[in-house]
């Protein structure tokens, strides 16, 4: 019998028609109907191309106009549940209070969305910690919800970010400096390579358009990127 991970109740396995026309081996359940049904798909909704925030019709948000005008290309992100009460209650639980178990109810959808949409000739680069995040929470969360994954490490934190994003207000995180570096230990030529950025939470996008400018600088061709909530 398995328990719902954000609820703790008994999980009746449901099989629905798609499941059984695929023919797949039964997926482990992580989360019963009802909270299942808390997180909101964002990508059967229309969305911003730039960013995949849920928006009435498909167009460009606020944000994204913006962005435009700084970077000649967006990120065209894909996000794949919305950032409602459910998806912060499973952040706090799996960022905050630090349960790695956590990675599960996600980790499947997610590396099947990656591999559909980026299958060959991508590299899959996840969104770094900084040194003391790292000491805090003991796992990179990004790592984590990609796990499975052949994941790149061309990214590293400046050694002198010591400021936790989430301690900061909206207005901070956007005129924060460049808290990355490429990884010069990688052993990876990133020269005329695809990338997808991998992070949990596109929130200003301020994160994941510092880590594109080290891509495109270091000749990287084309940047996309993925995650689990915007
Ligand atoms: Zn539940
Ligand atoms: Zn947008």
């Amino acid at each position: 019998m398995n328990y719902c991970l954000m609820c703790q109740g008994r999980i009746n396995e449901y099989f629905d028609f798609a499941w059984v026309l695929s023919l797949q081996q039964p997926r482990k359940s992580f989360l019963c109907k009802n909270c299942h049904n808390n997180f909101m798909i964002l990508i059967n909704h229309p969305n911003c191309p730039g960013c995949g925030r849920r928006m009435n019709k498909k167009e460009l948000c606020v944000d994204c106009k913006k962005w435009e005008k700084i970077y000649d290309d967006l990120l065209g992100n894909t996000a794949l549940y919305e950032y409602n009460e459910a998806m912060k209650t499973y952040f706090e639980r799996f960022k905050f209070m630090g349960d790695y178990y956590y990675f599960n109810i996600f980790n499947e959808e997610l590396k099947t969305v990656i591999q559909k949409k980026y299958s060959k000739g991508w590299l899959y680069v996840p969104i770094p910690l900084s040194f003391q995040s790292f000491q805090i929470r003991m796992f990179n969360q990004v790592e984590a919800l990609f796990s499975g994954l052949k994941l790149t490490d061309l990214l590293v934190v400046k050694s002198c970010e010591k400021i936790q994003q989430s301690k900061l207000n909206r207005r901070e995180r956007l005129t924060m400096s460049q808290p990355f570096i490429l990884n010069t230990h990688s052993g990876v030529k990133v020269e005329a390579t695809n990338i997808v950025l991998l992070d949990d939470i596109y929130t200003t996008g301020r994160t994941l358009y510092h880590a594109a400018i080290i891509m495109k600088n270091a000749g990287a061709r084309e940047i996309k990127s993925i995650t689990l909530a915007r």
